[in-house]
């Protein structure tokens, strides 16, 4: 059970619709992924504004997939973010390249061109950005200034909905965009992932491998008797990384109600906004943080310099003791031993020591909101009159 009085970080909003429509899924005798796969991928499309979005089993199955379809193997580079989730520099470290780290620009938390380009080698086939907390960068700008053979990957994953500065929604560019509907996500199916892209090849492969590299899968098999054989032919080695259709029962409901959700989040975000800037002016929020462009996934707060990292700790554990769950995105992956050797990265480090995220969701209430923004705005003044 979850506890009653915590406020969680990223409570999914779930509604009877959602649970009616994991019934009648239940109920019709197909389970797996079949027509609610297809119409779920077919509005998300529609929703994106792309050609054709294939589902996956997670946005870490999507971004290993993108990067699989951008031709990378052992001894490439992929240049990503440390300040994210380890998914993003997994994809890379799966097909044998090796994750390089790019730093960020104090004010957005996202890489910026200029520090991809810092990264390039002869070696670097790829970059994956990730549009920090639902904050877009200017992607078509950076496909401008790298070099043509370098693949950009988008891990969208705090971004659906979301705009990039010309105002152009996330995935509508034709880059492989990469999005998660995890359990805290903007749009959750408990699990699940999706890859957004504009040529309807390139589409048919991610189809082919989430699933064995199956000449045709189990629901068109089911709807045409003719189709009797299972895996005949099979020339690649691929992949069990597909979707369910109880999953995109609920995630249909999810999308339709996506207006309302960003609403909520905007308000409980614009809120937050207000409530610092009177009261806590020495603590600073994302960079465009009340454009209507973001999409409100996480609310990052950065402390004032001269907070340690273990103060930033500090406060974190006490505001969870007190039911508010604060937490930090992201302990910045280049320090870790997984990814070294690799090069320091001063603002990342700087960034990560005195950042954390206060909860944000759609199911998070005014009530809770006003309970999220005193606590916290007390428990920092605490920690800053004792230091
Ligand atoms: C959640 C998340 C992922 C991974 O998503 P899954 O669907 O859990 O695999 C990848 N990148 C970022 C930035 C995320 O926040």
């Amino acid at each position: 059970m979850v506890h009653k009085d915590f406020i969680a970080f990223g409570r999914p909003a779930i509604g009877v619709e959602e649970i009616a429509a994991v019934e009648r899924v239940l109920r019709s005798g197909w389970i797996g992924m079949g027509p609610e796969t297809v119409a779920f991928e077919r509005e998300l499309a529609a929703f994106v504004g792309v050609g054709d979005v294939v589902t996956v089993a997670s946005c870490t199955n999507a971004l290993f997939l993108s990067l699989k379809l951008s031709g990378i193997g052992p001894g490439d580079e992929v240049v990503v973010p440390s300040l994210t989730w380890c998914s993003t520099a997994n994809a890379a470290l799966y097909l044998g390249a090796r994750a390089v780290f790019a730093d960020i620009d104090p004010d957005t938390l996202s890489v910026t061109a200029d520090s991809v380009l810092a990264k390039i080698s002869p070696r670097t086939k790829a970059v994956i950005v990730v549009h920090y907390g639902g904050l877009a960068i200017d992607v078509a700008d950076l496909r401008r200034r790298l070099p043509p053979h370098v693949a950009i990957v988008e891990d969208a994953a705090h971004a659906l909905g979301a705009r990039y500065p010309d105002g152009r929604i996330v995935g509508s560019l034709g880059t492989l965009t990469c999005f998660s509907f995890y359990a805290n996500k903007n749009l959750s199916t408990g699990e699940g992932g999706a890859i957004a892209c504009a040529d309807p090849a390139i589409a048919e492969r991610i189809r082919s491998l989430r699933l064995h590299a199956l000449p045709t899968d189990a629901w068109q098999r089911f709807t045409n008797p003719s189709v009797a054989t299972t895996g005949l032919g099979l020339s690649e080695l691929g992949y069990k990384m597909n979707y369910t259709d109880l999953q995109a029962a609920i995630g249909r409901v999810q999308l339709r109600r996506q207006d309302e959700f960003a609403q909520t989040r905007r308000a409980v975000s614009d809120f937050y906004c207000a409530e610092l800037a009177a009261r806590m002016p020495d603590v600073a929020v994302q960079a465009d943080v009340t454009a209507p462009r973001h999409a409100h996934h996480l609310f990052p707060i950065l402390l004032p310099r001269g907070v340690t990292e273990e103060r930033r700790n500090q406060l974190v554990a006490a505001l969870r003791q007190q039911g508010v769950g604060a937490s930090v995105h992201y302990a910045p992956l280049h320090q870790m031993p997984l990814y070294a050797p690799q090069e320091t990265l001063p603002v990342t480090e700087d960034i990560a020591a005195r950042i954390m995220t206060l909860p944000i969701s759609a199911s998070l209430s005014p009530d809770d909101a006003r309970t999220v923004i005193d606590t916290s705005i007390e428990a920092i003044q605490h920690m800053l009159a004792s230091a």
